[in-house]
């Protein structure tokens, strides 16, 4: 028999290679952290959207060892669906082996209207239209008459106030004309996968748009692997479709790039030269002074965690808002040992004022402030501002006073090989300083990137007090070796002159 999902489908859409390599090769499939976190943010906001419609049943269901039990599901969702029952949640169909579950499944008159939810903000995914697609062929299939088929996102212009008003934090937008005809075409894909999936023979597919579109395939290391390293695809400030299109014509590495008359930018080359051994160090010493005239003791170097989550938890927070949460400054003044400040906020109340307040403490006006790539900083410090129209003007102080530490990398002042065309902390620093363990983010215990910093702050309410100290211990080493690995790369930079 003959089994499909509806992720499998839409995988198979995307490129047919993909739920082959699953089933033949799947040690060969890299983690994608971005792929777990979508689908954690999804689980969570289908969960919340089950209640946009009042009162519901919900058929999911878990055998003892935890695994979903989906005989019991898919007999529980004929029996609602014969009861007449108004709201079905998680409803689950089985066609000769292809599978879906709805989200929601909502009467109307002689048949029901399917609700797919989605955690982004725009229902604007031709993906998701693959996916309803699907969803309404498989039902179809199973005698369900589908009257309407719409997409519940999330509205990123509602401001929490108080509990969450379901109404106005999804938008419901229909799209049954799109997904009627994405059902009109899938028996013929599922035709051409069953064949690819009968077969043991690898689909010949090479690398092309669909790697990354609509989302980086977890495959591309496997199937770039006769690439030389670097490749055309580690080229800095080329958009994929443009490297893509480099591959096509012959251009795999560096080497290649150079000799093809490709017009690469100033960048992009200087990366090719080094990475070709081509030069040393370059050091433009004449505009790194110019560039640490700019600055003036006492400096505060600044750095920012935030969460973002799908579900505003804070009253006066919008869906996806960045909200700060956590900050680490370094003080360094002229000939005295550097000083370090810091602030953790607690996930079970809105730490923004708290950490405003602090900040305004610890930052006075008219200082020279240096983030690492300022747009974030100014931009979470403006919105503290906006919510904070008592601290305003201080804040904006702090923000028009804010100095960009990555100017001198960006611009072309220093580069070296090693940064492997990044500008980023985390490339320049090793860079700077190759061997020194203490700036290696590598050696830090749980955290070791902004992403995990935002994925445990708000965990931190969930943990017994040792578990959540440590926690609390790992986010309070990961910020601070942020604005300590600023401190080191202005030390850097002085020293070349
Ligand atoms: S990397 Fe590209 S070619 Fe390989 S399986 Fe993924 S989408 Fe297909």
């Amino acid at each position: 028999m003959f089994y499909f999902s509806k992720s499998k489908y839409c995988d198979f859409r995307q490129c047919p290679k993909i739920p082959w390599l699953k089933k033949y090769k799947p040690e060969v499939y890299t983690e994608d952290a971005a792929r777990e976190a979508r689908f954690t943010a999804g689980n969570e906001v289908g969960d919340l959207a089950m209640g946009l419609f009042g009162d519901y049943v919900e058929v999911t269901s878990y055998r003892s060892d935890g695994s979903l039990d989906l005989g019991r599901m898919k007999a529980l969702t004929k029996q609602y669906l014969a009861e007449g029952r108004e709201v079905i949640c998680e409803a689950a169909f089985d066609a000769d082996g292809l599978y879906c579950a709805v989200d929601i499944l909502k009467k109307n008159g002689d048949g029901y209207d399917v609700f797919e939810v989605k955690s982004s903000t725009s229902p604007d995914h031709a993906v998701y239209l693959t996916d309803t697609g699907y969803q309404t062929y498989v039902l179809g299939r199973c005698g369900v008459n589908v009257k309407r088929v719409c997409l519940v996102t999330l509205d990123n212009s509602y401001v929490r106030e108080g509990e969450l008003d379901l109404s106005r934090l999804f938008r419901v937008t229909d799209v049954t004309e799109a997904a009627f005809a994405e059902r009109a075409v899938a028996a013929e894909y599922l035709g051409e996968a069953k064949k690819v999936m009968r077969s043991a023979e690898e689909p010949g597919i090479g690398v092309g748009e669909q790697c990354n579109e609509p989302y980086a395939c977890a495959f591309f290391s496997y199937c770039t692997r006769e690439l030389p390293s670097p490749s055309v695809f580690d080229l800095y400030g080329l958009s994929f479709k443009k490297k893509v299109a480099l591959l096509k014509s012959g251009v795999r590495s560096f080497g290649d790039a150079l000799g093809s008359g490709t017009k690469l930018g100033e960048i992009c080359l200087r990366q090719i030269e080094f990475s070709l051994g081509r030069q040393d160090a370059h050091i433009d010493r004449e505009h790194i002074a110019e560039f640490l005239k700019t600055l003036t003791y006492p400096l505060y170097f600044l750095d920012f965690e935030t969460i973002q989550l799908p579900i505003p938890p804070y009253d006066g927070t919008r869906p996806y808002q960045q909200i700060p949460v956590q900050y680490s400054l370094h003080i360094l003044k002229e000939d005295a040992p550097v000083e370090h400040r810091e602030f953790l906020g607690r996930p079970e109340e809105d730490p923004r004022r708290a950490l405003a307040e602090r900040l305004v403490a610890d930052i006075p006006e008219d200082v020279c402030v240096l983030a690492y790539n300022k747009s974030f900083e100014c931009g979470r410090i403006r919105e503290l501002a906006d919510a904070f129209p008592d601290l305003a003007p201080h804040l904006l102080s702090v923000c028009d006073h804010i100095a960009d530490l990555i100017d001198p990398f960006r611009k072309g002042y220093y580069y070296t090989g090693a940064m492997g065309g990044s500008f980023s902390i985390k490339s320049v620093l090793p860079a700077l300083y190759p061997d020194d363990p203490s700036l290696d983010y590598h050696n830090l215990e749980e955290v070791h990137n902004g992403s995990e910093a935002m994925d445990l702050f708000p965990r931190l309410a969930g943990m017994g007090e040792e578990e959540r100290k440590r926690a609390e211990a790992a986010l309070l080493k990961y910020c601070e070796l942020d604005t300590y690995a600023m401190v080191k790369v202005y030390e850097a930079l002085k020293a070349f002159l």
